[in-house]
C-alpha cells in the first residue's frame, strides 16, 4: 500500500510538472478539492470529451446532444429530490476537528476486513505453492471463516442503516468498531447529522427580489426538462438518447485523492429513453457498450470490474457502477442507472405540464423509462493518467519516465526536432510542422540534446518524434521514433501523415467500437 502511496504522489507531482493539472488558486496557497487543468491537461481533457462525444452522437444516429445552461430553476431541483435528499452523513472528531463521512468511515473499517482476509489467502498460497487451493481454502479455514462472518455482520447493519437514513445507529456502529480518527487518534465522535451537496447562490439583483439557485450537481436534470424540446424539434422517435457533457458541482465534505473527488468537476451524461418495460434490456445494451468503450482504450481488460449495486436509490430498477483499479483501489468510474420514468414524471407533476410521449407505433402516449449512463471526465482523466504512468529503467543504467497514454488521447501527437540547429535543418523541420499542424498537434523543439527533448515528449506521452537531420535535405526522409518501443524507422516524409493518423485519429478507437 505505501509503495502505491509512494507512486500515486509521483503521479500527481508528474501531472502539476508537466502542466496536465495545477490546483487551484494556488498563489493563494489552493482552494480546497478544485483544480485547474494545464495547457497538456486541457489538450487530453479535451480528446476524452471528443471520444465519448463522437462515440455517443456519430455512431448512434438516434442520440443527439445538447449544452444546457448551468443555473437551472430551482423547483427542479425540488423535483428531482436534491433537495430534501441529496445528502451525505456527516460527523465531526472533536479533537482534531476533523469532518469525515460517516458511511466512508464504516466503509474503510469493512475494507480493513477485506484487507485481512486477502492477506491470509496470500499467506497460505504462498505455504501451499502450487497445490493451494483457493476455494477450498476460502470455505474451511478458521480464521478466515470469522473475518467472512464479521464482515458480513457488519455490512448488513451498515447496509441497513443507510437504508433506513437512521444516523444514530451510524453513530452507533462507528463507536461499536472503536473507529479512530487518523489525525487524532481519538474516538470523540459528534453526533452524525445529514449535510446537503448543493452550493446555493442568489440570482437578481435587489434584496427582495433574489431568488435561491443551485449549482447544479449533475447536468442529467438539464437533459430531462429538455426532453419535449429535443424530442419535438429533432422529431425524434423512442429510442433515441440526448448526451450532455457540462460542469457539476458538490460540496463533498471529504474530497480526496486528487482530482478522484472534487467540489467542481465534468460529467458526460447520456439519458437514454425509451418504452416502458423495455428498460432492463436496454440497461443491459448500455452497460457492456460502455464498457467496451472503456475497453478500447487498451488500458487494461483487467484493470475493470462492473459492480451492481445492491442498494438502489428509489427511483432506480437496476444500477451498476464501471469500476477501475486506482493506485488507490478499485474505484468508480462510471455508473450506469436505470431510473425508470422518475425523473420525467417528477418534473410533470411540479412543472404541471404533459411531458408525455406519443408512440406512434403502439398509438398510445406514455411517460418513457430512462437509461442513464454517467461519467466523470476529471476520474476518466485520472484512470488514464494513473495507468499510462512508468518510471522505466533503461539499458545502460538510464532512466526514463513516460506516459503511455493511449495515443488518440495524447495532448501532443508528436515533436518535430531538427537533429542541430544550422544547415537548413530547422528550416526543414518548420515546414514538416506546417504541413502536419492542420491536422496534428505537433511541437516543434530544437532546444538541448535529441535524448534530451526525446525524455521531455515521452514525459507528456507524446506518441512519435520525428528526427530531421542532413540525410532528410537530400532524400526526404525522417527518423520516426516511437514512445513505447523507442524504435526508430527511417520514413519519407511523404508517408508521415498516414503513419502517425492511422495511430492518433480519435476515429481509430470509435472503428473498435463497431
Ligand atoms: P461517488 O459515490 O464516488 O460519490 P456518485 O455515485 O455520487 O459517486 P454519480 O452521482 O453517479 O456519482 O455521478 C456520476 C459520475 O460523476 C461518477 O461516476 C464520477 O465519475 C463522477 N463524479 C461524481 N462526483 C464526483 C466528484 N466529486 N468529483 C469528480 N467526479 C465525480
Amino acid at each position: 500500500m505505501a509503495q502505491q502511496d509512494d507512486v500515486f504522489k509521483k503521479i500527481v507531482s508528474h501531472a502539476k510538472e508537466y502542466g496536465f493539472v495545477f490546483p487551484s488558486s494556488e498563489i493563494y496557497d489552493g482552494l480546497s478539492a478544485v483544480y485547474d487543468y494545464g495547457q497538456n491537461g486541457v489538450e487530453n481533457k479535451n480528446n476524452i470529451k471528443r471520444y465519448w462525444w463522437d462515440a455517443m452522437t456519430l455512431l448512434h444516429e438516434n442520440i443527439v446532444g445538447i449544452d444546457s445552461a448551468i443555473f437551472m430553476h430551482p423547483t427542479i431541483w425540488k423535483a428531482s429530490g436534491h433537495v430534501d435528499a441529496f445528502n451525505d452523513p456527516l460527523i465531526d472528531n472533536r479533537d482534531s476537528k476533523k469532518r469525515y463521512r460517516a458511511d466512508v468511515l464504516i466503509e474503510d473499517d469493512i475494507a480493513k476486513i477485506d484487507d485481512k482476509i486477502e492477506k491470509e489467502v496470500a499467506k497460505a498460497r504462498k505455504r501451499f505453492g502450487d497445490s493451494f487451493d483457493e476455494a477450498m481454502f476460502r470455505q474451511t479455514n478458521e480464521r478466515v471463516a470469522k473475518l467472512v462472518e464479521e464482515r458480513e455482520a457488519l455490512h448488513e447493519r451498515f447496509s441497513k442503516a443507510m437504508n433506513d437514513g437512521n444516523l444514530d445507529e451510524l453513530r452507533q456502529i462507528i463507536i461499536d468498531r472503536e473507529i479512530v480518527c487518523p489525525i487524532s487518534g481519538t474516538r470523540n465522535w459528534t453526533e452524525v447529522r445529514q449535510f446537503n451537496l448543493m452550493f446555493k447562490t442568489e440570482m437578481g439583483s435587489t434584496a427582495d427580489g433574489a431568488m435561491t439557485v443551485y449549482l447544479r450537481p449533475e447536468t442529467a436534470q438539464g437533459i430531462f426538462v429538455n426532453f419535449l424540446n429535443v424530442q419535438k424539434t429533432g422529431r425524434m422517435r423512442i429510442p433515441f438518447g440526448i448526451a450532455q457533457i457540462g460542469k457539476a458541482f458538490r460540496n463533498e465534505i471529504v474530497a480526496r485523492q486528487f482530482i478522484f473527488r472534487m467540489r467542481e468537476f465534468e460529467q458526460m451524461e447520456m439519458q437514454f429513453f425509451v418504452r416502458p418495460g423495455e428498460e432492463l434490456k436496454w440497461f443491459q445494451t448500455w452497460k457492456e457498450f460502455r464498457l467496451k468503450w472503456h475497453k478500447a482504450l487498451g488500458l487494461g481488460d483487467e484493470k475493470y470490474r462492473y459492480h451492481d449495486h445492491e442498494k438502489l436509490a428509489h427511483y432506480a430498477n437496476a444500477a451498476t457502477d464501471i469500476e477501475f483499479q486506482m493506485p488507490f483501489g478499485l474505484k468508480e468510474v462510471e455508473g450506469i442507472h436505470s431510473r425508470t420514468n422518475f425523473d420525467l414524471s417528477q418534473h410533470e407533476k411540479f412543472s404541471g405540464k404533459n411531458i408525455k410521449y406519443f408512440d406512434p407505433e403502439l398509438n398510445e402516449s406514455y411517460t418513457p423509462y430512462v437509461i442513464e449512463t454517467s461519467i466523470g471526465v476529471d476520474r476518466m482523466f485520472l484512470s488514464v493518467l494513473c495507468s499510462s504512468y512508468e518510471e522505466q529503467q533503461l539499458e545502460g543504467g538510464d532512466k526514463r519516465v513516460v506516459l503511455h497514454l493511449p495515443a488518440p488521447l495524447a495532448p501532443v501527437k508528436c515533436a518535430v526536432m531538427p537533429l542541430v540547429k544550422k544547415d537548413g535543418l530547422p528550416e526543414k523541420a518548420r515546414e514538416i510542422v506546417g504541413e502536419l499542424k492542420f491536422d496534428f498537434s505537433t511541437h516543434y523543439d530544437e532546444k538541448d540534446s535529441i535524448g534530451k527533448r526525446y525524455r521531455r515528449q515521452d514525459a507528456i506521452g507524446t506518441p512519435f518524434c520525428i528526427t530531421v537531420d542532413h540525410q532528410t535535405l537530400e532524400d526526404n526522409t525522417v527518423t520516426l521514433r516511437e514512445r513505447d518501443s523507442m524504435e526508430q524507422t527511417r520514413v519519407s516524409v511523404d508517408d508521415l501523415h498516414k503513419l502517425i493518423h492511422d495511430r492518433v485519429s480519435i476515429n481509430s478507437l470509435l472503428r473498435k467500437l463497431k
